[in-house]
């Protein structure tokens, strides 16, 4: 990649504006994929001239170029490459030349066609998303035809090559464009870019080369998986057709709540409730984990809303060795109905404390403070 821009475009090192963007235009129409399908040289050189186009023709790059070379300040310290990784090539071209050469088409033959990926929803217990499972799955998908092996053909008979682009699967166009008369390549309407015509459909599959099957498989769900983790199966999609590769399958993975527990990623959280005096003289309770039972020690004074932590008790990590923590979070819960012996006593308490309470608890200051009427 050390050719030089303006050698690239074959214009002078002073070239105006206008003259770059004349020079790019005449090789872009010479050397587009879509008008050299299956030609690695010009695809080469086209992706040089474009890139040599997308710096010549924006000011600040081009003076970064003049002044330091390519790749050396005025890239963002990237790698000048990125800008072609995902179709950048394709948007320089379509700001110059519109929508003239189609939707992507790259020419040449294209009967094999990649199955579509699929999408599905999978349902998991809590447990099962802590600790893995194998799950059973079925579903409808587009495979292979078993009859005609996949070609469409009725077994014993063979495809004959397409009359309209004798087996090319494309054919030439003149488009009018601004630009004046371009020709490129677009998929053959008879033979719909496959090259051959199935005369004898096979019987099964209407010469498609797929039939929709039910297929049960039998996923590997790892543990630590979440409400909304998406499994990638690759190549568990649709059939291609005609031996294309088959597309991917994605599982989108549902959690179910539990009454129990609830989860914030690694961590599996649950609520104590203890009683007044079990939070001022405390206690020993035991905790029921996802797995185990611990025995908690909630010391006296405990005041509602306090946590305690169980190490290693929660979500094993999906992508490292070890696992959460299971969190406790205290509840002190205050009685709403008293029986008169346990009045008695919290009277007695509040006294020796010197609390001011109600005197009764039906009392009218009692309804007037609750708004209980
Ligand atoms: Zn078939
Ligand atoms: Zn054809």
């Amino acid at each position: 990649m050390a050719e030089d821009f303006y050698e690239l475009l074959g214009v002078a090192r002073g070239a105006s504006d206008d003259e770059i963007k004349k020079a790019y235009r005449r090789l872009a129409r010479e050397l587009h994929p879509d008008v050299n399908p299956n030609d690695k040289s010009s695809e080469e050189r086209f992706k040089q001239v474009s890139r040599a186009y997308e710096t010549l023709s924006n000011p600040e790059k081009r003076r970064n170029y003049d002044t330091y070379g390519e790749g050396t300040g005025g890239f963002g310290g990237g790698d000048p490459n990125d800008i072609f990784g995902q179709g950048g090539f394709g948007d320089i071209f379509e700001t110059m030349f519109g929508a003239a050469f189609g939707s992507g088409y790259r020419g040449g033959r294209s009967s094999a066609m990649r199955g579509d990926d699929l999408s599905i929803t999978s349902s998991l217990t809590f447990e099962e998303a802590v600790f893995g499972v194998q799950k059973d799955i079925s579903l409808r998908v587009p495979a292979t035809c078993s009859t005609c092996g996949g070609n469409g053909s009725k077994p014993g008979t063979t495809p004959t090559i397409c009359p309209v682009c004798q087996g090319a699967g494309s054919v030439k166009k003149v488009a009018n464009t601004i630009l004046g008369r371009m020709v490129t390549t677009a998929p053959c309407d008879r033979c719909r870019g496959n090259g051959q015509i199935i005369s004898t459909p096979c019987p099964d599959c209407r010469g498609d080369g797929r039939r929709t099957v039910d297929r049960n498989l039998t996923v590997d769900v790892p543990p630590g998986v979440d409400d909304g983790t998406t499994l990638h199966l690759t190549g568990k999609g649709a059939a291609g057709s005609r031996g294309g590769m088959p597309g991917d399958l994605y599982i989108q993975l549902r959690v179910s709540p539990d009454p129990r527990f609830t989860r914030d990623r690694n961590d599996i959280h649950s609520t104590l409730h203890v009683s007044y005096a079990q939070a001022a003289l405390g206690v020993e309770i035991e905790i029921e984990t996802i797995d185990s039972k611990e025995l908690l020690t909630i010391p006296g004074g405990t005041q509602s809303g306090k946590r305690f932590s169980i190490k290693g008790k929660g979500v094993p990590h999906l992508k490292s060795r070890g696992r959460g923590d299971h969190i406790v979070t205290v509840v002190v819960d205050i009685p709403n109905a008293l029986g008169a012996d346990e009045e008695k006593l919290l009277r007695q308490i509040a006294e020796v404390r010197g609390e001011d309470v109600a005197h009764q608890k039906s009392g009218l200051f009692h309804r007037i403070k609750t708004g209980h009427f």
